[in-house]
């Protein structure tokens, strides 16, 4: 008999629980045609747990997702919580610093793919998205967003502030090693995006990946600067496979290469450490505007299922199962709020994730 494997939901807030809900009902039907056992357990992050126990991660939580084999996480945060200060437990965006500082989650992917009945959602023209598929792996907890010293303080010329950004060569490697893995699995192409003409830390990423680079001769290595990139991946997003980057640029060109598909609600992703157990969330926040509503779209939560069923669980054919199942269903025309175009009627995140689950194989 196979032990199942265990799964902890952390709905979070506003939309979080409901495209949760929906991720959960097509990752058990997934699961349950695939003869896959799971094994879930619930808890409360965020500003729901800021409530109900005053802090937005509790030791326990944390202690419960290290026995994982996988989160399933929804997203956390609203304007009843805004006004806590930035470094505090009463932050529910702390939850999720937290766990990936705790569960040494270093690097997040966000594969971009546009579907091809979604090509005309995109803010591109359609002959640029088109064929889309491309995979971005940001270093998830290092650089300037972690490194001290980082704070505020008064000269007698004033006040001043310093971030600092700085990466060891193991932290870049373990990543580049990861995104190298994950080319190969592809179409064996990796970019690497960094500033080397002006910032030492990137030379350092430069050198190291390079390095690692000559470990994976399958793999074609290619190195930008990330204002050059920037542009490039408006002007051909076709052109990239997997793109490798550090922390705050990863950030940044994550959400710019989440607009070719053209909706937050769209897109998942995975964070992922040393084994198999990651963190699978939708890419897009709380959306306090529309909580409650039943008109959240769940297919960033219910691809970010199928992650969880490729990257943790090792089950590539369920996950296509479910992808297959969310573009049929986009095939047919079935769209929530966020993605329908004139004329078209909307609907709810619970007729989709149905939709979904009956168009599984
Ligand atoms: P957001 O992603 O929540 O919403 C931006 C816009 O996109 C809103 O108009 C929203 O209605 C829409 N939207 C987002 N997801 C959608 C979906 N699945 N279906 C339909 N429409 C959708 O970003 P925001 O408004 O900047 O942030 C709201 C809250 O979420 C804030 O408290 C923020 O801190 C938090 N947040 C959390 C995460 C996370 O948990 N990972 C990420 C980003 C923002």
């Amino acid at each position: 008999m196979t032990t199942a494997a265990r799964i902890v939901v952390l709905p979070g807030d506003g939309i979080g629980p409901e495209v949760t809900s929906a991720a959960r009902r097509v990752l058990d039907a997934a699961a349950s045609r695939g003869g896959i056992a799971l094994d879930y357990v619930d808890d409360v992050v965020g500003g729901a747990a800021v409530d109900a126990y005053g802090v937005a991660l509790r030791p326990q939580t944390l202690r419960l997702c290290k026995t994982a084999d996988a989160i399933l996480f929804g997203a956390v945060g609203g304007p009843k919580w805004d006004d806590a200060a930035p470094d505090s437990k009463l932050r529910p965006g702390s939850a999720l610093l937290g766990l990936r500082k705790g569960l040494g989650l270093f690097a997040n992917l966000r594969p971009v793919r546009v579907d091809a009945s979604m090509v005309a959602t995109s803010a591109l023209r359609p002959e640029r998205v088109r064929d889309v598929d491309l995979l971005v792996v940001r270093e998830l907890t290092g650089g300037l967003y972690f490194s001290r010293p980082k704070r505020r303080y008064t000269t007698a010329r004033g006040e001043a502030a310093v971030d600092t950004m700085r990466y060891s060569t193991p932290e870049i490697e373990r990543v580049a090693v990861r995104a190298f893995e994950l080319a190969r699995q592809r179409r064996s192409k990796l970019c690497s995006v960094d500033k080397a003409n002006v910032l030492e830390t990137s030379r350092s990423w430069r050198a190291v990946v390079s390095r690692v680079g000559q470990r994976y001769p399958d793999v074609a290595c290619s190195h930008m600067l990330v204002d050059a990139f920037a542009m490039d991946l408006l002007r051909r997003p076709q052109a990239y496979d997997v793109v490798l980057t550090e922390n705050l640029f990863g950030d940044i060109l994550s959400d710019e290469a989440s607009m070719l598909a053209g909706a937050l609600g769209m897109l998942p992703s995975a964070s992922l450490g040393a084994g198999t157990a990651g963190l699978y969330e939708p890419i897009h926040g709380s959306a306090p505007d529309i909580a409650g509503k039943g008109v959240a779209n769940p297919i960033g939560a219910i691809l970010s299922a199928a992650l969880l069923l490729r990257w943790s669980l090792n089950r590539d054919d369920a996950a296509q199962a479910i992808e297959g199942a969310v573009s049929r269903v986009l095939a047919a025309g079935l769209r929530t709020a966020d993605t329908v175009r004139d004329g078209e009627t909307p609907v709810g995140t619970a007729a989709i994730a149905d939709a979904i689950v009956n168009a599984l194989p």
